[in-house]
């Protein structure tokens, strides 16, 4: 029986009503006059419900595409403006007891490289990412009671905030491990993380049992239940995600906005961000082996759908796509991508030996933190590395807020500008700083409020004598 509010997965995430909406979808993927009214619907900037979501997905007339994306595009511009907040992950254990069947670490693994961060390697890492001029971090771990235990997180948490290295620091850390009790999730807001984000990998209960045979993940329930625990212990900004191509991606795409649905009717907040990975091919695993993998096209549209059902969540896409595709989707409303990303343990000081791979996927987009910012800012977009709210407290249903009476824009784009003059002194190449410094001249003059502009460009004269680590 589906119910929203439900605490339980079965009931929050149910298969009868996912199965409903594909069907109401499909009786209703050709209703124009239904259609168009969600599109409207839309329009207003307060989302859609999976139902009328699923429709939208289900429809395959061009020219209402063409809609959607022109929807998704003009309120990404709304919400977003052109700034794309950038990150790096930091992959600190691949040690896991599970079994998932897509997942080079899975434990039965043997002929992967097997390698835990010691804290020292941890100072190395992290001075390296500084040195690149990454501000925020999304740590990594696999899991296994032994050698990850909450208490290693914890430290390893520790020693990243604690590392200043020239000018660079780490100003936010978002931890993605494994589903765990109210009580570790209360520590790790204690220990200042940003959001704790945990992919669902599939909503589809029994392809999720098949998928995760052994370990602890095997637990459906417990995994699904996961964000609600994280909030009961104090963690309000949380990260939702699914594996595309494991399973029907319109069953996904129902599952994920229901599970947004039920955080925002239970703890009146949604997801922070919602992450769109796709299968890929890394020691161990075939892509191909999965016949649920989607098109370009199919992700483009999914990354669409997102933006204009819920307008307020951030959406991250990872360097497991390539350069193409992230253009394509980049004006779609994804907001956060990653950069000059390693996926292996200790990758960051050390390139990988044939023989002695770690790494958990290929990575399509390899190119530098530098040659990504570049390449943004020839796009048109502002690469921010602003981590102000959650330093400034405004998490959760404050952040949310924010958001939804539009005030976080008097935010967001001159802690943009700010952050990017920090990485231009800092680390930039000498081309990628010329760009820049003139990119940032001319959005200087497109912030509205006269009080705040004036403000910023004063912070900014201040970076370029020295000072560091201004923020609105
Ligand atoms: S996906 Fe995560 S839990 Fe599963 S095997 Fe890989 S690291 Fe372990
Ligand atoms: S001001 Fe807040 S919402 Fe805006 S980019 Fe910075 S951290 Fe994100």
């Amino acid at each position: 029986m589906y119910h929203v509010k439900s605490k339980k997965a079965e009931e929050f995430i149910s298969h009868e009503e996912i199965e409903k909406t594909l069907a109401y979808a499909d009786a209703n993927k050709d209703n124009i006059a239904l259609i168009d009214s969600i599109i409207e619907k839309a329009k207003l900037r307060k989302g859609l419900s999976h139902r009328e979501a699923s429709v939208l997905l289900a429809c395959e007339m061009p020219e209402k595409t063409a809609q959607i994306y022109a929807l998704a595009e003009q309120i990404k511009k709304d919400f977003y403006g052109n700034r794309i907040v950038m990150f790096a992950p930091l992959y600190l254990s691949n040690y896991c007891i599970n079994g998932c069947v897509y997942c080079p670490y899975h434990g039965k693994n043997k002929h992967i490289a097997r390698k835990k961060l010691t804290q020292e390697d941890i100072v190395r890492e992290v001075t390296a990412l500084q040195d690149m001029g990454h501000k925020r971090l999304a740590i990594e771990a696999g899991e296994d009671p032994v050698n990850n235990p909450i208490e290693y997180i914890l430290e390893c948490i520790k020693t990243i905030y604690s590392i200043r290295h020239k000018n660079g620091a780490i100003r936010r850390v978002n931890v993605n491990i494994a589903a765990t009790s109210v009580e570790n999730y209360r520590k790790l807001k204690e220990a200042e993380i940003g959001t704790y984000i945990l992919f669902q990998e599939t909503y589809h209960k029994e392809s999720y049992e098949k998928l995760h045979p052994t370990g602890p993940k095997h637990d459906y329930a417990y995994h699904t239940e996961a964000m609600d625990r994280a909030m009961e212990g104090g963690i309000d900004d949380v990260g939702l995600g699914v594996l595309f191509g494991l399973e029907l991606y319109r069953y996904e795409f129902a599952g994920l906005l229901m599970h947004a649905e039920h955080l925002e009717a239970v703890h009146g907040v949604g997801p922070h961000t919602i992450s769109v990975p796709r299968i890929k091919h890394a020691d161990d695993i075939d892509p191909a082996a999965f016949d649920n993998s989607i098109s370009d096209e199919i992700f483009a549209k999914l990354c669409a759908l997102i933006r204009i059902s819920v307008p307020y969540t951030g959406m991250i896409i990872s360097t497991r796509e390539n350069k193409e595709v992230r253009e394509k989707v980049l004006p779609l409303g994804v907001s956060q991508i990653s950069g000059g990303s390693r996926t292996s343990v200790g990758g960051y000081c050390e390139p990988e030996e044939e023989d002695d791979k770690s790494e958990q996927f290929d990575v399509s987009d390899k190119r530098s933190l530098d040659e990504v910012v570049n390449w943004l800012i020839r796009l048109g977009y502002i690469p921010s590395f602003c981590t102000a709210c959650y330093r400034e407290g405004r998490t959760g249903d404050r952040f949310m807020s924010l958001c939804k009476n539009g005030q976080i824009q008097n935010c967001c784009h001159p802690n943009a500008l700010m952050t990017l003059k920090e990485y231009l002194e800092d680390y930039a190449s000498p081309e990628t700083k010329e760009l820049g410094l003139q990119l940032i001249e001319r959005e200087l003059e497109n912030i509205p409020n006269e009080k705040v502009k004036k403000t910023a460009c004063e912070y900014i004269h201040g970076i370029a004598e020295g000072k560091r680590d201004f923020r609105f």
